[in-house]
């Protein structure tokens, strides 16, 4: 837990980037001794704003403002975003949201179903890459990412059917 300017303990950054910084601490003290001395020796000659900047705005470079008041507004923030876009979001959007191609969404849940596009990817790789082209996605390193992706879900989706049935047997 960091103190604000003001006084007022804060936790968590809750920054819309995920910044998981754990606790305010203003950029003025997260200066080395050495150029912290320094910034005070010119403290008469900064702006205003500058000065403010230094002392309001945290090391991760959101303000304080941005950093939970209190330990759980954080965590329910979290929860709360989460178990809303979880229901009302489609198909495509947890698998996207992790490849970080969540720009391709609309396009994907207009076009084509994620078992569409895992049969597409069991007839091979490069008929669904040209699938891909058709259902819209124009950029060649969306395709091959989203490929990737659709991949790695699948083998990740097996190694634990594998080690449940393991966990099963023993
Ligand atoms: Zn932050
Ligand atoms: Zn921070």
């Amino acid at each position: 837990m960091g103190v604000d300017a003001f006084g007022a303990p804060r936790f968590r950054c809750t920054d819309k980037s995920g910044c998981l910084c754990a606790d305010f601490c203003c950029t003025l003290d997260a200066m080395p001794e050495e150029q912290r001395q320094e910034v005070e020796a010119q403290a008469n000659v900064l702006t205003c704003q500058r000065k403010s900047e230094l002392v309001i705005f945290c090391s991760c470079g959101h303000p304080a403002w941005a950093h939970a008041s209190t330990p759980e507004q954080h965590r329910m923030e979290m929860i709360t975003a989460e178990s809303v876009s979880a229901s009302e979001r489609g198909p495509w959007y947890a698998l996207l949201h992790d490849a970080g191609l969540l720009h391709l969404e609309k396009c994907l849940e207009a076009t084509l179903s994620l078992e569409g596009a895992y049969e597409a990817l069991d007839v091979g790789r490069l008929d669904f890459l040209k699938k891909l082209r058709q259902a819209g996605v124009q950029v060649l390193k969306d395709r091959q990412a989203l490929c990737n992706a659709l991949a790695r879900a699948r083998r990740l989706a097996e190694l634990d059917r594998e080690r449940a049935a393991r966990a099963e047997k023993a």
